[in-house]
């Protein structure tokens, strides 16, 4: 007899099998089967946590869609066989940190409204891997005394890439974020090499602004 599955892993297999189908890297695809983005979700949406679209997580912010999510991901795992430190700008709802503990040694995310905070730290903690630390801050700040960062990750959009981001990235390190231009955005590859930086334009982005200052 078959073995019955419950309906979120079912879900949860299907979004798998679609990422894997847009080249997204094997590994990113590994950590989306192995965290399981309903419960980083409020209940009342959870039917909908496997679909690829963008969810709302309280306080006007939203989890981003997976497929851009594993877009990222991909990027800085481009042409490497290990992360080691990575920054996160941006916690939310602690859904993607929990994607990078799988895919690096640890985790520093950052996150400015400290509601969302404290709703992704429990939720992280469950999770299950310990290999992160979360921090109410502003993030264009960076988190300087756990850098140079392999890799950085933005999940809010700022006008231009902060010096500082750039400052606390390792040689050889990427920043992937998205970037306000004109009315738009698009997402945007920083890489830090020793000809100098290097920036790539990837492709559209909608993201939240990244704002400065701490809320709450
Ligand atoms: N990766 C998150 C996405 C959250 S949306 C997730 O998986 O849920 C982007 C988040 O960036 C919001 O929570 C917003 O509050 C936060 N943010 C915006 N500007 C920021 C800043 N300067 N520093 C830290 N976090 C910021």
């Amino acid at each position: 007899m078959a073995l019955s599955r419950d309906a979120n892993t079912e879900a949860r297999h299907r979004l798998v099998g679609g990422l894997l189908g847009q080249q997204v890297d094997p590994r990113v695809a590994d950590a989306f089967w192995q965290v399981k983005r309903h419960h980083f979700i409020e209940p009342a949406l959870a039917f909908r946590a496997y679909e690829d679209v963008t969810l709302p997580i309280g306080h006007q912010q939203t989890l981003s869609r997976p497929s851009v999510v594993a877009r990222q991901l991909t990027e800085i795992l481009r042409g490497r066989k290990r992360l080691r430190y990575v920054l996160e700008v941006g916690t939310g709802s602690g859904y993607q940190t929990a994607l990078l503990t799988h895919l690096c040694t640890r985790v520093y995310s950052i996150e400015r409204i400290r509601g969302l905070h404290d709703i992704a730290e429990p939720r992280l903690a469950a999770a299950g891997n310990r290999n992160y630390r979360l921090r109410v801050g502003d993030g264009f700040k960076g988190w300087a005394e756990a850098g140079p960062f392999d890799a950085i990750v933005a999940a809010a959009a700022p006008a231009a890439v902060p010096q500082a981001w750039i400052d606390q990235l390792a040689m050889g390190g990427c920043l992937i974020l998205p970037l306000a231009r004109g009315a738009g955005q698009r997402m945007v590859r920083v890489d830090k090499t020793e000809d100098g930086i290097v920036q790539t334009d990837l492709t559209e982005a909608s993201f939240v602004p990244c704002l400065r200052g701490v809320v709450g």
